[in-house]
């Protein structure tokens, strides 16, 4: 099976001036199709030839795990961002934040925690759990929360070259605009 780049669900200068249009000709356009093409390499003869990425997700290690597992969380991402996002989630997506954290503005903050200090490359998650409560996960390079049995809900992905053309260092900075474009609409529907 060959895994392919899914289209961007938005034009590449949509997000700007939070996230630039040369970003996400890096990010989306280097990064995410190598993690793709690498895949594609890596799979022939081996037991996840015909699996699905979250089959990968789930159960490879090393180069096919780390290649598809970074094929799904990018694909993810792009879509947890808009450039109708931001502002504050309403109806049962509000409630279950409120619910599982005490407020909105709690989590907002848990989850800008979790992003700001995972160390080096990774993601930041919010996930429903088995008992169906939500929670706030760090991964590191390629983690995905599937692997431990959790639902993806939404992420922010907090390697270096998700940011450093636009903010260079400032991975707080970069967590601020997160927030101006995240889609709410997207998370809600997965809830
Ligand atoms: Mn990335």
């Amino acid at each position: 099976m060959n895994h392919n780049l899914p289209p961007l669900p938005y034009s590449p200068d949509a997000l700007g001036p939070y996230i630039s249009a040369e970003t996400i000709s890096y990010h989306y356009g280097k990064h995410h199709q190598t993690y793709v093409n690498n895949l594609n390499k890596l799979l022939p003869g081996s037991p996840f030839e015909n699996a699905t990425l979250e089959q990968i997700i789930c159960e490879a290690s090393g180069g096919i795990f780390n290649n598809g597992a970074q094929v799904w969380n990018h694909t993810f991402y792009w879509n947890c961002l808009s450039p109708q996002g931001g502002g504050t989630p309403e109806g049962e997506l509000l409630q279950a934040l409120t619910g599982s954290f005490g407020s909105f503005e709690q989590f907002r903050e848990r989850f800008t925690q979790a992003a700001a200090t995972l160390f080096g490359s990774g993601w930041a998650w919010l996930v429903r759990k088995n008992d169906g409560t939500l929670d706030i996960l760090q991964t590191g390079n390629a983690g995905n929360p599937l692997r431990d049995g959790h639902i993806p809900l939404m992420t922010c992905d907090v390697w270096e070259h998700a940011y450093y053309l636009d903010k260079q260092n400032r991975r707080p900075d970069y967590i601020a605009d997160f927030w101006k474009i995240v889609n709410w609409q997207f998370v809600a529907e997965l809830l």
